[in-house]
């Protein structure tokens, strides 16, 4: 991944989150305060404008600067937590690309851009460092029908992927199902975190609205990583 791929993950994202508003916050609407699409798309809309004006060195500013927005933007459970979850993962990008010597690793090519490039595994560890984050602040565990039933899966799959050889393309596509296959399992839980817990056995039968955007996310990842 290189500067130019992150910004258009993160593109795709405010894209897709846009398109999917409305089923957002329907879902949001049955086991929470339907906010949660209105929410990510006011985040979505602000890390487009801040990356438009953003000079990156690296694609861990991408990321920490997409997770500043959040953070700075979205009101609610989500905004806060997926920020974090951006930063962290920006973070872990930026300490991978220091090497030995203490060194940037950031290369600049002949006109002097810097184009740094992070390999799958280098993706798969700042995913994996974006789930703590969001573990570390929202204290989900699997089960608890959140972010993190999409998540896990998706780092877990992703992961395998990348272990197999895959390449990042190949690691996405399988993580985006594992994705999707979390969201639709949140469906009979019953939720143990967030606002949709206040609803207890009532918040059963209905899939979490955070784990679909998660899956967003991850889709988003595959799209633009496609060969
Ligand atoms: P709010 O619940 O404050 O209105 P949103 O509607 O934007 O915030 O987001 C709701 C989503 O946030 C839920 O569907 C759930 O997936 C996720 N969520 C809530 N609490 C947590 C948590 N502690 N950890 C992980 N995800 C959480
Ligand atoms: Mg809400």
């Amino acid at each position: 991944m290189d500067i130019a791929l992150a910004r258009a993950w993160i593109a795709a994202i405010a894209a897709a989150v846009d398109e999917n508003a409305d089923q957002l916050t329907q879902l949001d609407s049955a086991i929470g305060d339907a906010d949660h699409g209105v929410n990510l798309r006011r985040g979505f809309t602000a890390v487009v404008e801040a990356l438009n004006g953003l000079e990156a060195a690296t694609v861990g500013d991408v990321l920490v600067r997409t997770g500043a927005t959040l953070v700075s933007k979205v009101g609610g459970a989500a905004g806060p937590l997926y920020g974090t979850a951006f930063r962290a993962m920006g973070k872990a990008l930026a300490e991978a690309q220091v090497d030995a010597e203490g060194v940037a690793k950031a290369q600049v090519d002949a006109e002097g851009v810097a184009k740094a490039q992070v390999d799958a595994e280098g993706v798969a560890k700042a995913l994996r460092a974006g789930l703590e984050g969001l573990q570390r602040l929202g204290a989900a565990v699997p089960g608890d029908k959140t972010i993190v039933d999409a998540y896990l899966p998706a780092l877990t799959a992703f992961d395998a992927a990348v272990g197999a050889g895959g390449d990042l393309a190949t690691a996405a596509a399988e993580a985006a199902r594992a994705a999707e296959e979390g969201m639709r399992a949140t469906t009979p839980l019953q939720a143990r975190k967030g606002r949709a817990s206040y609803l207890g056995a009532r918040s059963v039968g209905h899939q979490d609205p955070g784990a679909t955007s998660t899956w967003l996310i991850f889709r988003a990842l595959a799209e633009v990583t496609r060969t």
